[in-house]
């Protein structure tokens, strides 16, 4: 099963910027379960102000790099988890619907009857997962790759996940407990240290193994 890419072109980017992507359907193909006057307010402005944010905090990002400049590091990296966020997730939204809509089969199906017990328990999970999603959010069906098992997840602010659908390459813990003991409250010389550990080569096969 595929964990990172597309089994088709989502069009989300062009270009190395990102897109407004067309819907996979007409704008009143939903009707009457999804009516065109909300889906056009959805796609045109919603899911566009998503791009524009986010391409817009990116230029900014790229002039704080060739300034050496990281005041605002904080507000535009929060700014790109929030609009990337956003631009995925209602890109896959799109597609999570169709006319008529479709049932789960084959390998789907037999990958919903190993994590969930039946597909019919995994609707009925992410069903009652997304209606209790506390305030504004998303029901979630998610792949998780280090056990091979289907997750249903509710995500209540989206940016709180960083942006959804990124492979993770490197990480580093800036947890209390991760460096407390020795480090105490210098958190910087923490991640000085830790950028002399740094195992890019890790990162190098990540890369690698995801754009296969
Ligand atoms: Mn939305």
């Amino acid at each position: 099963m595929p964990t990172t890419q597309p089994a088709f072109e989502l069009a989300a980017c062009k270009d190395g910027t990102y897109v407004l992507p067309e819907l996979p359907y007409d704008y009143n193909a939903l009707e009457p379960l999804y009516d065109e006057a909300t889906l056009r307010l959805h796609h045109d402005k919603h899911h566009a102000a998503y791009v524009a944010g986010l391409n817009a905090n990116l230029t900014k990002l790229a002039a704080a790099r060739k300034d050496g400049k990281y005041e605002d590091v904080k507000a535009l990296s929060r700014n790109v988890a929030f609009h990337g966020s956003g631009h995925v997730l209602h890109t896959l939204f799109w597609h999570s619907m169709k006319p008529g809509g479709a049932k789960p089969d084959g390998e789907f199906a037999k990958a919903c009857v190993e994590s969930f017990g039946s597909v019919e328990a995994m609707q009925a999970q992410f069903a009652a997962a997304t209606k209790d999603v506390e305030a504004s959010g998303w029901g979630v069906l998610a792949y998780e790759p280090l056990a091979g098992k289907l997750l249903v997840l509710q995500a209540e602010r989206h940016q709180d996940l960083t942006v959804w659908g990124v492979t993770p390459l490197l990480v580093c813990d800036v947890w209390e407990h991760a460096y407390y003991l020795k480090y105490q409250n210098r958190r910087a010389e923490w991640v000085d240290a830790f950028m002399k550990l740094a195992n890019w080569d890790f990162a190098a096969q990540r890369l690698a193994a995801v754009r296969k």
